[in-house]
């Protein structure tokens, strides 16, 4: 078990969720972060503090392409503890539809 992170945090991005993780598990992407599944120790923690709502639990149905996605790119990004300002644009790109395709492999700054 694990939490991923899905769609709506592509250019959303607010970071709130890196603050609270006890295991330090976010990976930071250009336009959006991931979990990685294999140090996430599924306290849910971050779940609730995701403006975008983007951050379920693996066990709900229909996320099998997002977990794929966050395992391999938390080994390719930098990791992120430290939230900074999000995109000025940010709220105009939460909970557009069709923000998968806008996804970036490039890695974000990190810490
Ligand atoms: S709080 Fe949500 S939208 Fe923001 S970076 Fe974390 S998962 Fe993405
Ligand atoms: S569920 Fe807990 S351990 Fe997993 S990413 Fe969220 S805060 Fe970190």
């Amino acid at each position: 078990m694990t939490y991923v992170v899905t769609e709506n945090c592509i250019r959303c991005k607010y970071m709130d969720c890196v603050s609270v993780c006890p295991v330090d598990c976010f990976y930071e992407g250009e336009n959006m972060l991931v979990i990685h599944p294999d140090e996430c120790i599924d306290c849910g923690v971050c779940e609730p503090e995701c403006p975008a709502e983007a951050i379920k639990p693996d066990a709900e149905p229909g996320l099998e392409k997002w977990l794929a996605l966050n395992a391999e790119y938390a080994k390719a990004w930098p990791n992120i503890t430290l939230k900074r300002d999000p995109p000025a644009d940010a709220k105009e790109w939460d909970g557009k539809p069709g923000k998968e395709e806008l996804f970036s492999p490039e890695p974000g700054q990190g810490d």
